[in-house]
């Protein structure tokens, strides 16, 4: 990590950024905020970051406070977030107001994080609220949400409003070339397939989804069905997502020691580490459950790139411009693009109803080699 601040590292967000530090500048700070935007756009980091700065001025990201609250062991820090990828629970929010009365408070604030907090069910919800009538004493809230319409309004009009905006194409690109090291052609059909969404190209560069597309293609246009190639498929889009949680795994290994270096000994160890790995947990399980999606936007690009080229339409309107020439050889009718394109919306609804993946995927080949 570099010296510099913490706010250094958020792109694309400079007016929200100027705000938000101006807020720790002028010391005025209130006690609810609800960030909102899209999805992915970098709201959990900034409010991370948010988090660090109300404890620390610079946001230094180096000193106790700073890398308590990255790494969760900050006493006076808290984090929730959906329990598996559905939904935040009554319980949840319940075991955080207890930590919020019981946590001996240091000299600063303490601070809770409520990611996807548009996730919340409405009884955790209507919990939350009694504490944001009356907020305790130096306790900041930040509320996380990409969806206003499932967070409600007696909670967003006690919660001070920060919004922010889908990234420019550009900024999502320099993300992923200069700091997550992703080549440049890989990068542009990553901010092409995802809609300019950073936190989902990200995932779509790193899960190795791509390198399954070409296969892909192929099936779609191969002229004549085969179960075993969609069970291929199928298995090959799920291992895509196992090891790209793998690859998350270790990486929360080394944080989960790091953090344990800080603490060792000291009382609430355990508990620090069980709530770090429950976290690192449900953090999997999201990134997991994200991939699933992304390998549908996948599927679904390659048809919409067919119903493109099929209405004549320039080829740099297709998303998989790198595999156009496999693209025209397909001899697939309008109405069967049509049709495969509403199976690969059943297939979403399925796998966010947590449907075995495998089976989804292989379900959703079977029916699609069918259609055509
Ligand atoms: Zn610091």
């Amino acid at each position: 990590m570099k010296d510099s601040s913490l706010w250094e590292q958020i792109k694309g967000h400079d007016k929200t950024v100027n705000l938000l530090r101006g807020v720790i500048d002028k010391k005025r700070l209130t006690h609810a905020y609800l960030f909102c935007g899209p999805r992915g756009v970098g709201k959990a980091k900034t409010a991370a970051t948010f988090a660090a700065a109300i404890n620390c001025d610079q946001a230094c990201g180096t000193c106790v406070s700073c890398r308590g609250i990255q790494n969760l062991t900050h006493p006076d820090f808290h984090y929730i977030s959906p329990e598996g990828t559905q939904t935040i629970l009554l319980s949840q929010v319940t075991d955080l107001i207890k930590k919020i009365h019981l946590t001996k408070q240091n000299n600063g604030y303490r601070v809770i994080i409520i990611d996807d907090a548009h996730k919340m069910l409405p009884v955790a919800a209507n919990a939350l609220l009694k504490v944001l009538e009356e907020p305790p004493e130096r306790v900041v809230f930040i509320l996380v949400a990409s969806d206003m319409n499932n967070v409600l309004s007696t909670i967003s009009s006690r919660c001070q409003r920060v919004n922010f905006s889908a990234l420019k194409v550009e900024v999502v690109r320099d993300i992923l070339i200069n700091d997550l090291k992703i080549s440049k052609d890989k990068a542009d059909l990553a901010v092409m397939l995802s809609g300019g969404m950073v936190g989902e190209a990200m995932e779509i560069a790193s899960s190795g989804l791509l390198k399954v597309r070409k296969t892909m293609v192929d099936a779609i246009v191969a002229e004549k069905p085969d179960t075993a190639r969609s069970v291929e498929l199928a298995s090959l889009l799920v291992a895509a997502a196992k090891k790209r949680t793998a690859k998350i795994k270790k990486d929360q290994e080394i944080e989960v020691k790091e953090a344990m270096s800080f603490v060792e000994g000291s009382r609430g160890a355990a508990t620090i580490k069980r709530n770090l790995e429950t976290r690192h947990h449900r953090e999997r399980a999201r990134v997991e459950h994200r991939c699933y999606q992304q390998a549908l936007v996948l599927v679904a690009s390659i048809y919409r790139d067919l119903l493109v080229l099929k209405e004549n339409a320039d080829e740099k309107f297709i998303a998989n411009v790198d595999l156009s020439f496999e693209l025209k050889s397909a001899k697939i009718e309008r109405a069967q693009l049509t049709s495969a394109l509403a199976n690969i919306d059943e297939a979403k609804q399925r796998i966010e109803q947590n449907v075995n993946p495998l089976l989804a995927f292989e379900n959703l080949f079977f029916t699609l080699e069918a259609v055509v």
